[in-house]
């Protein structure tokens, strides 16, 4: 009785934190935003140079006269207070020793004053000519130039000459009650928090390159050593690409979705696009549809083993097979716990990678033939989460067990992966042991049904596991820390 005070509390807690829009948890489809992106590559200059008319459609219910827009490449510049790459992985990254790029604004139009602004020159704000009001729309026209550091990273020119083209285009701020979330680029985790909405992309690129983008070719065609290339994709809160002059490609079909895996050297694309191919099914069957019609599989440098975006993941070119199959499989997850189910990947990172992390595991406990087993991976997590706990707890004296943070508060990425990823894979599998496989998955489908397209608060996902049995306490333990492992 007690506990379930507690838990109570947690819940009235969580919900009074995570402000971002949860309302529309179940609600009918809405209107959506727009982006029609155009934009030229140049090798050259290592530069991305474009204009993003973007169509605002007023979903807050508030008055609004100013949009804020994440400036994420800025994060590269000299001089930035946050650098995107974490402090482990730096000299990975930075193959070519220390260098820089950058996000700059050239003009926006439809606009009565601009400004980049923000904690650390990572927002661009834009005093609209007249309030919008609930549903009504407007529509700004934004050019700018990214320049592209040498970077093993989401955004930069790999040492293999790939163009990573995550967070390429200024992209609008989640709206909370309290206004447009505003969140620099944090080293450790995702720092990206976005709304779905629908995207026109046109690159216009050296006639030689290949690129692997979150959507679905619509138009292509060549002239003067260039190609233009348009692609569309509905209803996602990201669009990313990855460039490259040496790709190869090879695409496997399932249902009505095509995966094509990119590659230059000597990976293993088959087993990447069979393993993409396999999990993507089950994931369809366990949780609910893949909503997007093809998913692009890069195979790039990164400093990380993988990076999601929706109908993109990027896959690190230098892992064995083993690990790139591992990797593959948790990126595809994220197309369901990310990608359709969003969360606030910035103060309740565990919601997506936790979920990403277990998801990985049914899959492959449902798979043997890939040889990682339930007992193993939980054992595997258990074992390196101990280890963090006992040396965090030799080291500081204690060991902030905690869940329930933001990206900053974690002391870096070996924290951050012990209890986003391990502590949370280990939360999940008790779940599933003390509900049952039916109400244990019968209560993600739920969560995926009610919470696709939209937003989830923690509340959300926690209420669709109770509802099947009650584990609010059991919740409360892992999130607060209480509990021991
Ligand atoms: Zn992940």
């Amino acid at each position: 009785m007690n506990m379930k005070k507690t838990t109570s509390l947690l819940l009235a807690a969580l919900a009074a934190l995570f402000t971002l829009p949860t309302a529309a948890c179940g609600g009918e489809e809405e209107k959506l935003c727009s982006y029609d992106i155009s934009a030229t590559y140049s090798a050259e200059e290592r530069t991305l140079t474009g204009t993003v008319t973007f169509d605002y459609f007023n979903d807050t219910g508030s008055e609004i006269s100013d949009l804020k827009f994440n400036l994420w490449g800025n994060a590269y510049r000299e001089g930035a207070t946050y650098s995107p790459v974490s402090r482990e992985s730096q000299s990975a990254a930075y193959y070519d020793g220390t260098n820089y790029g950058g996000m700059e604004i050239t003009s926006v139009e439809g606009c009565s004053a601009w400004e980049v602004c923000g904690e650390d020159e990572n927002i661009l704000s834009v005093a609209l000519p007249a309030s919008v009001f609930p549903d009504e729309r407007a529509s700004v026209t934004i050019s700018y130039t990214l320049t592209l550091a040498k970077v093993n990273h989401r955004t930069g020119v790999t040492e293999e000459n790939c163009v990573n083209l995550g967070n390429f285009y200024p992209v609008l701020c989640a709206y909370t009650g309290e206004g447009f979330v505003q969140t620099p680029y944090y080293p450790t985790g995702d720092p990206f928090v976005s709304e779905c909405a629908d995207y026109k992309v046109t690159f216009t690129l050296p006639e030689n390159y290949i690129a692997a983008t979150s959507g679905k070719e619509t138009s292509r065609t060549a002239a003067e050593g260039k190609i233009i290339v348009s692609y569309s994709l509905e209803n996602a809160r990201d669009f990313a690409a990855v460039l490259s002059d040496g790709f190869s490609t090879e695409s496997v079909r399932t249902g009505d979705t095509t995966i094509t895996v990119y590659y230059t050297g000597d990976q293993a694309p088959a087993k990447v696009g069979e393993v993409a191919a396999a999990s993507l099914e089950y994931f369809s069957e366990k949780f609910g549809e893949y909503a997007y019609p093809t998913l692009s599989v890069a195979m790039t440098s990164l400093s990380v083993s993988g990076m999601e975006y929706p109908a993109l993941v990027m896959i690190d070119d230098d892992l064995d097979t083993s690990d790139a199959v591992y990797t593959t499989v948790h990126e595809t997850a994220h197309q369901w716990w990310y990608a359709m189910v969003g969360s606030d990947q910035v103060r309740a990172a565990w919601q997506d990678e936790g979920l990403a992390e277990y998801s990985t595991l049914c899959f492959f406990e449902s798979n043997p033939v890939y040889g990682f087993t339930r007992t193993a991976m939980l054992d595997a997590a258990t074992r390196a989460y101990r280890a963090y706990y006992s040396v965090y707890s030799q080291i500081f004296g204690e060991a902030d067990t905690t869940m329930t943070r933001s990206l900053d508060q974690f002391a870096g990425d070996y924290e951050y992966a012990n209890i986003a990823y391990n502590k949370a894979l280990i939360m999940f599998d008790a779940l599933r042991s003390a509900m049952g496989d039916d109400r244990f998955f019968g209560a993600l489908r739920n969560y995926f049904e009610r919470c696709k397209f939209t937003l989830a608060g923690e509340e959300h996902l926690i209420a669709a596991l109770d509802e099947k049995y009650d584990v609010e306490g059991m919740i409360d333990g892992f999130l607060s820390g209480k509990t021991i492992i």
